[in-house]
């Protein structure tokens, strides 16, 4: 299947293929039809699927054709999403796909002052890309109108409710004129989700592209059983592989973030956290060094690593387990985007096993265990999972599972196979 297929107009056509983009990804081969015959859409997706584009081509598309009829210059789309990196990232994704039309759009978050935004909207555009709180207190102010709203996006609509911002996305709701066409995406379908979006879609499409809760096949994931004191050593231990060109690091909170990069100094290894303490300015600039390659380690925390797309990320380093095991697959999926292989590790201490046994029954499959690393667990405890269809695996520390056929591998290099490979 090519874009030209999916009857992609030739100004986007090129500007596709100025981005290298060869082929529509699964959820842009489905998606893009339903959306140019202008109807409801439930995206069931997780990042990294190319989720953006397969929503940004067809509303540049739609809207392209409809701007030939009008001069006048309103809000036409609305895109919410949960965080301001996502929300920059969107936006500029619609400014790459729709380099060669004459749309305009901007996007809008909280957390910096609010006057170049205002001058953004005061000069008029066709699509807006928001966080929720921003939105709210700008249509308060009364900058924002969106009675000529055609077409509206909820992204992400699962990290919504854990961030608590639902009651913001209702608000919005209701500001919406009732005649529009809605895409609703989400990662995971809690019941409260598939609440919400039985309440804001009218006969949607359905579209999957990975069933929810499972972790692209594309990436390698292990897990390293460590005792919590030893995190530190056994990260220096990894990111000592020259492999590793970059890696983001995943925190459970703030401080330890902080703690982690003031480690990796000590051992001269770059590395700047980005989390909600830190002003966006510095988010930013921490997040175009890693991209451009001035720091080699990126520590962030669960939300403020939300939506960040660095396209060559090869290396996710889960240094704490999260307690939701959701987390887990939306962290691994910073890596391994668009089919491209990544790798996935995991350090996992003795307190942290339940919610690694968590992890497990979720995506239900095994995690290879690295053995023969110079930090290992000294708890001696056997890890009990219990993938579905009632198979009862029992992995030790030291152990390698075999996939799915219960064999179980050794693997003395301790380093996964894959680190080995790169
Ligand atoms: P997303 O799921 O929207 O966060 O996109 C994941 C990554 O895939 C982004 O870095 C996109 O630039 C990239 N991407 C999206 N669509 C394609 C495509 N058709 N071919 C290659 N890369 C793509």
């Amino acid at each position: 299947m090519t874009f030209n297929e999916l009857n992609i107009i030739s100004p986007i056509l090129s500007a596709l293929d100025a981005e290298g983009y060869k082929n529509p990804t699964p959820i842009q081969e489905q998606a893009i039809p339903i959306l140019l015959a202008g109807k409801d859409l439930l995206g069931c997706a997780q990042t990294g699927t190319g989720k953006t584009a397969a929503f940004a081509i067809p509303i540049l598309q739609l809207l392209d054709a409809a701007h030939a009829e009008r001069n006048h210059r309103h809000i036409k789309v609305l895109i919410l999403t949960p965080t301001r990196e996502l929300a920059i990232q969107i936006n500029e994704s619609f400014g790459a796909y729709g380099r060669n039309l004459k749309l305009k759009h901007t996007v809008i978050f909280g957390g910096v002052p609010q006057g170049a935004q205002v001058q953004a909207l005061q000069k008029g555009i066709d699509i807006l890309i928001a966080t929720p709180g921003r939105l709210l207190d700008l249509m308060s102010q009364g900058y924002i109108s969106l009675k000529d709203l055609s077409i509206f996006v909820l992204d992400e609509a699962d990290r919504m409710l854990d961030m608590g911002f639902i009651h913001d996305v209702k608000k919005v709701v209701a500001k919406l004129p009732l005649k529009r066409q809605t895409l609703f995406f989400s990662a995971t379908m809690p019941p409260e989700i598939q609440k919400l979006a039985n309440t804001i879609l009218v006969n949607p499409e359905k579209v999957e592209v990975t069933p929810a809760s499972t972790t692209a096949e594309t990436i390698d994931q292990a897990v390293y059983y460590v005792d919590k004191k030893d995190k530190r050593l056994l990260l220096n231990f990894v990111l000592r592989d020259p492999k590793i060109k970059m890696a983001l690091v995943f925190t459970r909170t703030k401080h330890g973030a902080d703690k982690v990069v003031k480690e990796l100094h000590k051992v001269d290894i770059t590395a700047e956290a980005i989390h909600g303490n830190k002003s966006q300015n510095a988010r930013q600039r921490a997040l175009s060094n890693f991209k451009d390659g001035r720091i080699r380690v990126l520590v962030a925390t669960d939300i403020a690593a939300r939506g960040i797309d660095v396209d060559s990320l090869t290396h996710v380093i889960n240094y704490e387990i999260p307690e939701v095991p959701e987390t887990y697959v939306h962290r691994i999926g910073r890596t391994g985007r668009a089919g491209a292989a990544g790798i996935a590790v995991s350090f996992c201490d003795d307190e942290e096993r339940t919610d690694f046994r968590n992890i497990l029954k979720l995506i239900g499959k095994q995690i290879p265990v690295i053995e023969g690393h110079p930090y290992p667990a000294s708890g001696s405890g056997q890890l009990t999972i219990n993938p579905p269809k009632n198979k009862q695996v029992v992995a030790r520390p030291g152990a390698v599972p075999g996939a799915g056929n219960g064999n179980v591998r050794r693997r003395p290099t301790g380093s996964p196979r894959s680190f080995d490979k790169r």
